[in-house]
């Protein structure tokens, strides 16, 4: 299993999370197989979007925010319970076909960590598995 650090800078933002995601796969030595890229935080979440118009990254957000307000009568004390129900709403998860040592995409698609409780330093975890047996475990 890998790990890498995602350092947000603003309460909700999307950070593309590609090249690192790339490099774990390459670190784990899989050519081909299955690969899970989890977020152990119940504040955050991963997602696959486009890369090309970062208006629909600004949409995804905006469109979050005004569905799930940041303060609506919640109960949990902490005060980020709008943190919490987006990041079970978008997924802590994804799972990727990896071919050729590298993650499956569509052109305009990229991975991205979702931020909904930031600015804060945050994991990420990816665990790759081969589908050949010639590959290392
Ligand atoms: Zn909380």
């Amino acid at each position: 299993m890998q790990e890498f650090r995602v350092r947000t800078r603003t309460r909700t933002e999307l950070v593309d999370i590609t090249g690192d995601v790339l490099d774990a796969i390459q670190k784990e030595r899989i050519e081909s197989g299955i690969c899970l890229v989890f977020c152990p935080h119940t504040t955050a979440a991963i997602t696959i979007q486009e890369n090309a118009d970062p208006d629909v990254v600004a949409d995804f957000l905006a469109e979050l925010n005004r569905i799930i307000p940041f303060d609506d009568r919640y109960q949990h004390s902490e005060g980020n319970s709008a943190a919490h129900i987006k990041s079970s709403l978008v997924g802590c998860s994804e799972m990727l076909i990896v071919e050729g040592g590298r993650p499956v995409l569509g052109t305009w698609q990229a991975i991205y960590f979702c931020e909904f409780d930031g600015p804060r330093t945050r994991t990420v975890l990816v665990k790759a598995c081969s589908s050949r047996e010639k590959d290392p475990p």
